[in-house]
């Protein structure tokens, strides 16, 4: 019993993503089937770029039952609006060989690591291009058996490039979608989609030059409405983050291949009727080439953003304890001293020592010194508040401000954390594992009044060579007489 059922789980699993995918393949095919009268002027097909996206989000492997499913999906689809089932099924297959390319190139052989580098995207479209070669060449399988329906070579360039072109458009947003995992992709690092920019004024600027390009390219039509939306659509690449503009790329990219008819149509009736295999190429190219720019640029963009922000990371933590560095303490410390209005209950600020620490590197060496000083960090990192600063003063000294923090709840924290220190086992060279303790000096800058940084820094330094004085693994605030913090001794506090 215990042994069938996660076969029978299993097989479940198998059929509901056999099942889900065959969906999707039908009415993606069926969807880009219905557009076609749309999208023709650039042959585009949508289809097999959005169902390799959706596939290439999966992070269980894709069963063959599921391919089949899909290939079964993407045929039915062709055959209940063209009706023709051998000629269905050949498209089908064609369909199916190409998306089974692409995810084979990106998920097993050559994956997107990060999406956010001009390296993935160039990845990303060559893998495309891979992948409608595959189609077409599939495609152009039934013609080997009767020559009379062979394509010409324009034909077949101009398939290609609207299977491309598809790929191009579509794969990139579909994969930079949020709210579901990517193989590869660290979820904190991807950004919030276009909602966050309808809030800032300044950034609906390029949104809306674009989207006034667009009408242009409606109203105006003619050669030059492919360049119109292209600088709207750099300048949109240049503020937003790059899902954003990928999805306003794929945007832009259907109201130029729309909006050429449009424009078209209301020009001299003859352009709409004299659309011949090469203008429609160098059509189809001039797009390809609107689309890439753009997602070049987010994407390198996007990627000099990440360095931007690691190294600014870099430059304000201590590199051994994650802790801030000090200068960025310093930084933040005055940033909640001189706020105003001034924090209600006050701030509290702590130096924290650890005891006897120069023992612990002279009997268990250095590198067991540096392992106690990043336990230690993350204890108390683990132990605050996101707003709370921790930063590393030097050696095994650190600082902890509390902003908002009456002096009262600055030493109930300080005694928490005193003994979360106490809790800490290291297990270094023996069985015998190694204990640490802390000293705490603390300062409060009174009930909100404006206190130097400084200052404070010599109140908490005083109270820590206090409790340093009176038997370490201990707390002491200043302008507090004498305070016992230790668990087995009385807790007595008179103000100073
Ligand atoms: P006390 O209880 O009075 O604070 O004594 P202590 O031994 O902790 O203080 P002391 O100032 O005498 O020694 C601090 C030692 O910390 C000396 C220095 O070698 C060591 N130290 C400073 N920075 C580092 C570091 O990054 N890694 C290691 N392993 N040791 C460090
Ligand atoms: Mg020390
Ligand atoms: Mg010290």
């Amino acid at each position: 019993m215990s042994q069938t059922l996660p076969l029978g789980t299993n097989f479940s699993r198998s059929i509901v993503q056999a099942a889900w995918i065959a969906a999707a393949a039908f009415l993606l095919a069926h969807a880009s089937l219905l557009a076609q009268p749309a999208l023709e002027r650039a042959a585009l097909w949508p289809a097999n770029a959005i169902l390799a996206g959706v596939l290439l989000r999966q992070q269980a492997p894709i069963r063959p039952l599921s391919w089949l499913l899909a290939g079964a999906g993407l045929a039915l689809a062709r055959c209940s609006l063209d009706g023709v089932l051998p000629q269905a099924v050949a498209g089908g297959l064609a369909d199916l060989a190409g998306v089974w390319t692409i995810w084979l190139i990106l998920a097993r052989f050559w994956p997107l690591d990060n999406l956010r580098t001009p390296r993935a995207v160039v990845r990303m479209l060559l893998a495309g291009l891979a992948a409608s070669a595959v189609t077409v060449a599939a495609g152009l399988l039934p013609g080997y058996w009767n020559p009379a329906a062979a394509p010409t070579p324009e034909t077949v360039a101009s398939s290609l490039l609207g299977q491309w072109l598809g790929y191009c458009i579509f794969l990139l947003p579909v994969l930079l979608l949020p709210r579901m995992e990517i193989p590869g992709i660290d979820r904190r690092r991807r950004d919030h989609g276009p909602l966050r920019h309808l809030r800032n004024w300044s950034a609906r600027i390029p949104g809306a030059l674009l989207v006034f390009s667009l009408v242009l390219c409606f109203l105006l039509g003619g050669p030059g409405a492919l360049l119109l939306p292209f600088a709207a659509l750099v300048y949109c690449a240049h503020t937003y983050q790059q899902w954003t503009s990928a999805w306003l790329a794929l945007l832009a990219a259907v109201g130029v291949v729309l909006g050429l008819d449009a424009g078209w149509s209301l020009g001299p009736g003859e352009l709409l009727a004299s659309l011949s295999v090469w203008t429609r190429i160098s059509l189809q190219l001039g797009i390809l080439l609107l689309m890439t720019v753009p997602l070049l640029m987010s994407s390198a963009l996007a990627a000099r953003g990440d360095l931007i922000v690691s190294l600014n990371r870099a430059l304000d933590h201590d590199d051994l304890t994650e802790a801030l560095s000090r200068p960025a303490f310093t930084r933040g410390a005055q940033e909640y001293l001189r706020r105003i209005p001034p924090a209600p209950h006050g701030n509290g600020l702590m130096m924290l020592d650890i005891d006897h620490f120069k023992r612990i590197n002279d009997r268990h060496g250095h590198a067991a010194g540096d392992n106690v000083l990043c336990e230690f960090s993350r204890t108390i990192r683990e132990a605050i508040r996101p707003e709370d600063l921790f930063g590393r003063l030097g050696g095994e000294e650190f600082g902890l401000v509390l902003p908002d923090c009456s002096l009262e709840e600055t030493t109930e924290i300080a005694e928490r954390l005193r003994g979360c220190v106490e809790k800490i086992r290291l297990y270094l060279d023996s069985d015998e594992p190694l204990r640490i303790t802390v000293s705490i000096g603390i300062a409060h800058d009174g009930q909100g009044l404006p206190a130097g940084l400084d200052k404070l820094l010599s109140h908490a330094d005083q109270a820590l060579y206090q409790a340093k004085r009176q038997g370490r693994n201990r707390w002491c605030a200043h302008g507090l007489e004498t305070a016992e913090s230790r668990a087995d001794a009385p807790r007595a506090r008179r103000r100073a």
